[in-house]
């Protein structure tokens, strides 16, 4: 069962363009596993989308859930598209249709959505829009990551990153290291990357490169990375930044640094690129960004890595939060959230760090024991019916 998705959707998603012209996209939600709580997770815009990558995405929420307690099982959904080359307009349309088509499924005590790439707060607000609509009512629990106008959660968008912060923190104090003055790159200035850049150099860390799609920049005495958000928020890239120098993918991976973030696309860390990793401590802010090879040659290295399931669950958690206020319709304060997130980002770095220690394994391979162990055993004792 826990290698079966339990339920997996597959819809079309016509869209007429601006221009009047229609075209067809290919939509997916997958239900890894609903055993622990309704299915939980985002909902990705990218070319790249296909049932096999949103099974894989589903799964690695199922473990992320169970990793950090979270009443829920695991899903993810997506449509294969380039948002970036659609008009707000359109972008709305498809959001509208694809929730259309996967009605029956969703819901909030059945299957809960949130941003993932490609995705944002104003996609969030359709798709309850377009629920809410079909139901009669506002049903704000029906989705996560929601603007704060129609029952988002404060601390929502800097959640993910805040969980990178906290547990590369925990990783360097188990390492007798400190998180001021250590050494960071991050690869992905996004949702991710950019708020955990921020955070880290507002700790008193040195963030000393970062990189988005058009490339990189690099400064060893560390970035102004406020500053840099402005630039980015100008000019739409990080490139050009003045202090800096320009550093390709590559070598900002292979960077002699304290942490690497990689906080944008999956499989970066590779067979080609891991032997050069420099880093040591690799915390993942992306879902998937080491491939089974670039695990083993880092795991061989002696490299440290904070797993995605572990990693980036902070988003998940405040998430969670979002849904429980949402289903209370009572707000809590940032100062609550930011206390009960970190409080669980580290009980939850503790369970898999214990597990790794006793066992003499990668925290990978303990965070994935607990994920799988929590999930098996609420099958166990629920049983198996019929
Ligand atoms: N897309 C985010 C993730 O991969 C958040 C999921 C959620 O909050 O449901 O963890």
């Amino acid at each position: 069962m826990l290698a079966t998705p339990r339920r997996e959707i597959n819809v079309a998603v016509p869209l007429r363009r601006d221009d009047g012209t229609t075209e067809l996209f290919h939509g997916f939600r997958v239900q890894h596993n609903v055993s622990r709580g309704p299915g939980k997770g985002g909902l990705r815009y990218h070319p790249s989308v296909d049932i096999d990558e949103v099974r894989a995405l589903a799964m690695l929420m199922t473990w992320k859930c169970a990793v950090v307690e979270l009443p829920y099982g695991g899903a993810k959904g997506g449509v294969g598209i380039t948002p970036g080359e659609y008009s707000q307009d359109e972008l709305e349309r498809v959001t509208r249709r694809y929730t259309s088509e996967i009605m029956p499924v969703i819901g909030p005590e059945r299957d809960i959505m949130a941003p993932d790439m490609g995705t944002n707060e104003q996609t969030m607000a359709w798709v309850m829009d377009t629920y809410s609509v079909s139901q009669g009512y506002t049903i704000p629990a029906v989705v996560t990551g929601k603007p704060l106008a129609v029952g988002g959660s404060l601390g929502r968008p800097t959640a993910t990153s805040r969980g990178v912060v906290h547990v590369t923190q925990a990783a360097l104090v188990e390492a007798g290291h400190d998180l001021r003055g250590a050494t960071i790159a991050v690869q992905g200035f996004g949702k991710v990357g950019a708020h955990a850049a921020s955070i880290f150099a507002a700790e008193g860390a040195r963030v000393i490169a970062v990189s988005d799609e058009h490339g990189g920049i690099t400064n060893p005495t560390g970035l102004d990375v406020q500053r840099l958000v402005d630039h980015v928020a100008e000019t739409g890239t990080v490139q050009g930044f003045d202090a800096s120098d320009p550093i390709d993918n590559e070598a900002l991976l292979a960077l002699d640094v304290d942490v690497l973030v990689p906080a944008a696309v999956d499989g970066v860390l590779n067979s080609s690129t891991a032997p050069s990793v420099r880093a040591r401590f690799v915390v993942e802010g992306a879902n998937g960004p080491t491939t089974a090879d670039g695990d083993r040659i880092l795991a061989e290295k002696g490299t440290v890595v904070v797993p995605d399931i572990l990693a980036n669950a902070g988003g998940v958690v405040v998430s969670y939060f979002e849904w429980v206020q949402a289903n209370q319709a009572y707000w809590w304060t940032l100062a609550e959230i930011e206390e009960k997130l970190g409080g669980r980002m580290r009980s939850a770095y503790e369970d898999v760090a214990g597990l790794a220690r006793r066992e003499g394994v990668t925290l990978r391979d303990a965070a994935l024991a607990i994920g799988v162990r929590r999930v098996a055993e609420a099958h166990q004792i629920r049983g198996l019916y019929p």
